[in-house]
């Protein structure tokens, strides 16, 4: 087999010095193993290094020179970015300047006169081999579009600064760009790959000024483990501004967030955190900064904690349902006709948690739908019991999210909810939020209309809160209006307010729509919507949601007036 040595070419040195015999003793030395290529000044030199630079593997540079010294070699080498990779060894008599070349960024020293033969070679060899190995390393550390380290080698350098640099304080930044994936899909991916290099290039002189290392973990996400000095948004405006500067014509948006430092928290833990607190201000134009603190900290434990606990919470029934009356305004007195099931949860360390703080969290991965399952099961089985107790049924609306829309096998899911509990379809109403019907509207009609055709009936929720348009209002598979409670909110105070529920019942009214307002919680608001032809009222004005036996007193004083009535 060939030796791989056998086959490359040999190593190119550039000699630089105006004396001939100097030229000439090295060549002697090292022309045996090397090519020799020469210079008599820096100028030359600099020429020649430019016209070698993929084939140099090494400088000899004299310092004393005529028309440019090697130190002014070795100022301009430092600066320049293609040059600074090869090596440069420094040729000198003069102690003093030995240091200040090594401090100019040489790698080594050769004393004139001229050291022995082997100690020249073996010191060549040793700085070419070192540079060589520097530059592999290089190549598999960093990542090729910014020069930043990759993910791994910069795990281990930051644990590294972490275990044998505390005295460091080292924050951990988290830099993204806003909706990259679009960005590259509507400029181009050189576009989004030139954007990426500004934030590198911005990153690394960063850097320099201040204490640390960096890395493109992946796809536009930066991670920075450096010394600040606190004013994280400053920092943010800095590469905003670059990134701003290079495309005024596209709109990009980096978000940031910051993990500080903290003794004992180890760089895993701290980039965890910060990219929680980068993904808080994902899509928030008003604040795309966002610092860890231990406010966040408590949130993302009980994020946590929640999801968790969730199975357990099925388990052992901690989920409540409660019932909050509607009433029917357009007689008087105003009468109960239906409830909608609300969900509590009593944890049990935790106290009651309110679905605001749990429900979008089980909507983020799926399990929403075991949690709607469950509060469904339950209402059917309390409308039956009622039923039974009381002799008549009263409606019961549950809450369905976009992830139950598009499960499998939901109408007949529903449908055999009914039938085993001995319901009609119109005992169990169905509220799904106008937002559901946004994206992917084609597929959550199908399902609704499916479910109407059933016999369930439909309450479209938080009408007014997403962006149906009126003429596709008209074609929805619904029954009724809930309008959104900020229009019922300020209807008091607010004329353009209280003319936007008329206009929505008026449309209501033309397209055979029951209108439903909830949030009411004042004598005046119901007033209002009495007088403008509001069907149904829901709000703490007549009850808060309640437990199902407290409820049972509701029914048990509307049958007391019913009963008046016929007397
Ligand atoms: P939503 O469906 O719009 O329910 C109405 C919310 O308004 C309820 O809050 C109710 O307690 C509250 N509310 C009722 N009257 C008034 C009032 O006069 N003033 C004020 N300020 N608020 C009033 P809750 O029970 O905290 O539920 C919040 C949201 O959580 C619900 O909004 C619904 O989107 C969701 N949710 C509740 N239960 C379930 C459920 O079983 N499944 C699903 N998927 N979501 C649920
Ligand atoms: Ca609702
Ligand atoms: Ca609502």
């Amino acid at each position: 087999m060939m030796d791989s040595k056998q086959i490359q070419r040999p190593q190119m040195i550039l000699v630089v010095d105006d004396q001939e015999i100097n030229r000439d003793l090295l060549c002697d030395i090292l022309a045996g193993n090397y090519k020799l290529i020469y210079a008599e000044n820096g100028k030359e030199a600099l020429e020649q290094m430019r016209a070698n630079i993929n084939d140099l593997s090494i400088v000899l540079l004299d310092l004393r020179m005529p028309v440019m010294n090697g130190m002014e070699v070795l100022e301009v080498v430092r600066k320049d970015e293609q040059l600074r990779r090869i090596p440069v060894i420094v040729l000198t008599a003069d102690k003093n300047a030995e240091l200040q070349a090594l401090q100019m960024g040489a790698s080594d020293f050769i004393t004139k006169p001229f050291d022995l033969r082997e100690v020249i070679l073996a010191r060549v060899g040793r700085i070419i081999e070192l540079s060589e190995g520097r530059q592999l390393i290089s190549a598999a550390e960093h990542d090729e579009l910014t020069m930043l380290y990759n993910r791994n080698f910069f795990l281990e350098y930051a644990n590294r600064l972490f275990h044998y640099h505390p005295e460091m304080h080292l924050d951990a930044i988290v830099i993204n760009i806003e909706q990259f994936h679009s960005i590259n899909a509507l400029n181009g991916r050189e576009f989004g790959n030139n954007v990426l290099r500004i934030i590198g290039n911005e990153i690394r002189s960063f850097l320099a000024e201040t204490n640390g290392i960096a890395s493109r973990i992946d796809g536009d996400r930066f991670d920075l483990y450096c010394a600040t000095n606190g004013d994280y948004q400053a920092i943010l405006d800095r590469f905003q501004k670059k990134v701003s500067q290079y495309s005024n014509s596209v709109n990009i948006r980096l978000r940031m967030g910051v993990r500080p430092w903290k003794e004992e928290v180890d760089p895993q833990i701290l980039f965890d955190q910060a990219r929680a607190a980068c993904n808080m201000v994902r899509g928030n134009y008003q604040n795309s900064l966002m610092i860890y603190d231990e406010d966040l900290r408590m949130k993302e434990m009980l994020k946590q904690r929640l999801l968790n606990d969730l199975q357990a919470a099925v388990d052992e029934r901690q989920f409540r349902v409660l019932y909050q009356p509607k009433y029917d305004v357009q007689v008087d007195p105003p009468q109960l006709t239906s409830a909608e099931a609300l969900i509590r949860w009593q944890h049990p360390d935790l106290g009651m948690i309110s679905p605001g703080d749990f429900i979008p969290l089980f909507e983020g991965n799926g399990l929403i739908c075991k949690v709607d399952n469950y509060v469904w099961k339950e209402a059917a089985r309390q409308i039956a019991h009622w039923k039974e107790k009381y002799g008549f049924s009263l409606p019961v609306s549950v809450n369905l999210s976009r992830a139950d829309v598009f499960t499998a096998g939901l109408v007949e899911k529903l449908t055999e909810l009914v039938k085993a509990n001995g319901l009609n379809f119109g005992d169990l109403k169905l509220e799904v939020t106008e937002s559901a019907y946004t994206d992917n509207a084609q597929r959550v009609l199908e399902v609704v209309s499916h479910l109407r055709q059933q016999g369930f009936e439909i309450e479209m929720d938080d009408f007014g809160s997403g962006y149906s348009s009126l003429n596709m209002l008209s074609d929805m598979p619904i029954d009724v209006l809930k309008m959104d409670m900020k229009f019922v909110r300020n209807i008091e105070n607010s004329e353009t307010d209280f003319r936007l529920v008329e206009l929505i019942l008026d449309i209501a009214k033309y397209l055979d729509l029951t209108v439903v307002a909830e949030g009411v919680e004042t004598k005046g608001q119901l007033d209002l919507l009495q007088n403008a032809g509001c069907n149904i009222v829901q709000g703490y004005y007549f009850s808060r949601p309640l437990p199902a036996e407290e409820f049972e007193k509701l029914i048990q004083r509307e049958i007391a007036i019913e009963r008046g009535k016929k007397q």
